[in-house]
């Protein structure tokens, strides 16, 4: 198939083009590159069955000739990089989508629409099935992400229900791996530069607060697992294998052999008490569920940070 990767030259983003050419499809990545950069992408320059295309989703996308599928991924996703750029974030779920789900219907292809956990916001239900709406502050500093996510799903359906689009809406949970930046602020990359740089971890409140870590090449695999089955979703794609905050950072500690110490800083507003996916789902229909253990992952991205620097 050609695929188009929106968000193509981003963490996730890169290791989908990676896993789509391996599988033998041709890949168009799509990024402005306002989080993401083409340092993600430089190895996959000059295949014939690779190419870039520097734009905004935000406005209309011409792509010439067939697109078979599309994967929408641009989004602005730290936290950190979401409170810096919170029109772009509203504009990306809200116009992108839009004009992403305009190109998958002019051109009659498949569409999988990356959306979040953060549509649970801070969840009342413990873990998180599909089938919760969610409890999400929409005035909060985090409503720009989590409002953007949610019209992009209800679009999403809107297309589907409304042009027949064979559009569907995986739920992605915390992800870690190789090609976070460094400083992009989500707990992973920043507990591995500050432990491997000897500075103090920063945990945000007490650290009581939990998260389940997925790795990346496992969410991959659930975004093509996903685009082989006859599901619309959405579907929560993300490892149950949940732990405070607290307890990572004592894990990247060991894991890195720091002598780091530890400083507790305040808990930003809205941040999720609990998370952890429910993947029941995604077990049953796409017989799916995350094959690398949190220490194995921890170690490939700690080397890839190691190499960076
Ligand atoms: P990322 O910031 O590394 O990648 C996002 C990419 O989208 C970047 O390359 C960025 O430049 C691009 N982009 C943003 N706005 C754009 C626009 N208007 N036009 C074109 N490109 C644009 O983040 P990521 O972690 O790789 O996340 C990828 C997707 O997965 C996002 O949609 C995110 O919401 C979703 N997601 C990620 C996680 C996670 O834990 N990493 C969890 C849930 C959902
Ligand atoms: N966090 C932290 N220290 C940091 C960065 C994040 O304690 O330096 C906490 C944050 O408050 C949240 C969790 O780690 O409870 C995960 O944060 P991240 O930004 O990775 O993503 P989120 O799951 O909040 O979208």
């Amino acid at each position: 198939m050609r695929i188009l990767v929106t968000g193509g030259a981003g963490f996730i983003g890169s290791h989908l083009c990676e896993r789509l050419l391996s599988d033998g499809h041709s890949v168009l990545a799509m990024d402005n590159l306002i989080t993401g950069s083409t340092d993600n992408i430089a190895h996959l320059a000059g295949r014939d069955d690779f190419h870039f295309i520097h734009h905004d989703v935000t406005n209309y996308i011409f792509v010439s000739g067939e697109v078979d599928f599309v994967f929408h991924l641009a989004s602005p996703a730290s936290p950190a990089d979401y409170l810096a750029y919170p029109i772009q974030t509203l504009k990306v779920g809200s116009l992108g989508t839009h004009k992403t789900l305009g190109l998958a219907l002019a051109k009659g292809a498949g569409f999988i629409l990356a959306s979040t956990s953060e549509v649970y916001g801070d969840p009342l239900v413990h873990p998180q099935p599909e089938d919760y709406w969610g409890n999400v502050n929409p005035v909060g500093p985090r409503g720009v992400y989590d409002e953007a996510k949610r019209f992009a799903e209800a679009i999403t359906f809107a297309y589907r229900r409304f042009h027949g689009l064979d559009a569907r809406i995986a739920r992605i949970f915390n992800t870690y791996g190789p090609r976070m930046r460094p400083d992009d602020g989500r707990v992973v990359p920043s507990f591995i530069s500050q432990a491997l740089s000897g500075k103090d971890l920063t945990v945000y409140g007490d650290g009581s607060q939990t998260r389940s870590f997925c790795y990346v090449s496992d969410t991959v695999d659930g975004l093509v697992r996903l685009m082989g089955s006859d599901s619309a979703g959405p579907v929560n794609i993300g490892n149950p294998d949940e732990m405070t905050i607290a307890q990572f950072a004592d894990f990247v500690l060991d894991s890195v052999d720091s002598s780091s110490s530890i400083v507790n800083m305040e808990l930003p507003r809205d941040d999720p008490r609990v998370r952890r996916p429910d993947i029941s789902l995604a077990r049953e229909i796409l017989g799916w569920e995350p094959a690398v253990p949190l220490r194995e992952g921890l170690a490939m991205t700690i080397d890839y940070f190691r190499g960076r620097r």
